[in-house]
Formats: C-alpha cells, sequence, structure tokens
C-alpha cells in the first residue's frame, strides 16, 4: 500500500491540478528530507517499499543513505527486478548519493556482493573523499540550474569517475571531478540538494517527470 503524505489526495480526489506522482523509495536512508521538498513542490508523493507501488508513480527518488544496505534490501523485498525493468521503460529517477550509486552501471570500491540497478552511463567511486575529508561543503556552478552557485554538501559522497557516452555531466568540483550527471530521464547527484534548502534539482527533476507523465 502507498502511504500517502498529503492529506486528500488518495486516487479518488485527484483533480486536474494534481501534481504528478512521485515515489520515494523508503526501504533506507533520507527519505523523508526528499518527501517533503518533493512535497512542497506540489507533487504527490507517496513512500515506495513494494513492487506494486511502482505502478502508481510517474517519477521515483532515490535518497541518500547506504548502497549496499538499499541494495540488500530491494533484494529482500523483490524490488531489484522491478526497479530495473522500470528504469529501462523510461520512469523518471533521482538518485542523490547513495542513490547515484544505485542509478551507475557500475561501481567502484563497493562491497563484496553489492549490486547496482544500473541506468547511468557512468563508473562511480563509493566514499571517493578520503577519510580525511568524507563530508564537506562547497558552491558549484551548475549552468543548467541558472546564475546562482548550488550549495552542495557532500557526505561520505561518491565521484563519478568516467561519464559515458550516453550522460552528460552538469556539475564538476574546482579540481574536475564529476559530482552530478543526468541521463534521458535519470539524474544523479553526489550531494544532498534535499538537506539543504536547495529545490533546484528537484524542479529539474519534476520537469522530466511532469513531461513524461501517463495516466
Ligand atoms: N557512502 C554511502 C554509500 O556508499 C553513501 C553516503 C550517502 O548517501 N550520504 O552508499
Amino acid at each position: 500500500m502507498t502511504t500517502n503524505l498529503r492529506s486528500g489526495s488518495l486516487d479518488a480526489g485527484r483533480t486536474a491540478q494534481a501534481g504528478p506522482r512521485v515515489g520515494v523509495l523508503a526501504l533506507q536512508g533520507d527519505f523523508r528530507e526528499h518527501a517533503h521538498v518533493l512535497a512542497k513542490l506540489g507533487a504527490e508523493v507517496s513512500l515506495v517499499r513494494r513492487p506494486e507501488e511502482l505502478a502508481e508513480i510517474d517519477g521515483l527518488v532515490i535518497p541518500g543513505g547506504e548502497s549496499s544496505v538499499m541494495d540488500k534490501l530491494a533484494r529482500t523485498f523483490g524490488l531489484q527486478a522491478p526497479l530495473r525493468q522500470a528504469i529501462s521503460a523510461g520512469l523518471p529517477v533521482y538518485g542523490t548519493c547513495a542513490g547515484l550509486i544505485l542509478l551507475a552501471d557500475t561501481v567502484l570500491d563497493a562491497i563484496a556482493g553489492q549490486e547496482s540497478l544500473g541506468g547511468l552511463d557512468v563508473v562511480v567511486r563509493r566514499n571517493a573523499f578520503g577519510s580525511q575529508n568524507q563530508s564537506f561543503e562547497t558552491d558549484l556552478d551548475i549552468p543548467a540550474l541558472g546564475d546562482e552557485p548550488v550549495h552542495a554538501v557532500f557526505i561520505r559522497g561518491p565521484v563519478v569517475e568516467s561519464v559515458g557516452e550516453a550522460a552528460t555531466p552538469l556539475a564538476t568540483l574546482a579540481d574536475g571531478r564529476v559530482v552530478a550527471v543526468e541521463q534521458g530521464n535519470l539524474l544523479g547527484t553526489s550531494f544532498h540538494p534535499e538537506i539543504t534548502g536547495e529545490y533546484r534539482f528537484h524542479e529539474y527533476f519534476l520537469a522530466k517527470v511532469s513531461s513524461r507523465v501517463r495516466r
């Protein structure tokens, strides 16, 4: 069953003005923060923990947390194959940090047996900033989001070590390392816009969702 976070927004009450239906994968991690931002932006938000809940959404956010744990839980709950199918069928998906790791086709420094869902033609390295600098904040110029820099918080985040032909870098650190990418309906960031009051990535994602909404 879908947990509906907006009162009065159950299916029977949908109106022409209803926002896009966006799920947040709620197996582990900071899914509540994403749900909060998406709801503020007018999306009809649900928490996704079961395969059948994927049929009820037009887009999905995979939160930050611990990618190896989310991977294990996704397999335990029978979500891995349905998620992979949904991604290859074109479901818009935005992954932050651990979520980016789950969307990457190739993951370096994964734990033994860790799998990703894939979809993004990138190689990411987990925990790429080393023990001295695991968490930090910086401002990023992201032309796709406008002139105002994005304040980015990194918490044991990955970097995108290589970007394949199908994917496009959206943001880089001053040293040139890629920390945000997109590919068609997929979007991934190494950092956490959901905890800083930065809404532009979610808006950017909702535009992808809205341009593809099918009911
Ligand atoms: N290091 C975590 C992982 O490998 C990601 C950290 C995060 O999502 N903040 O999944």
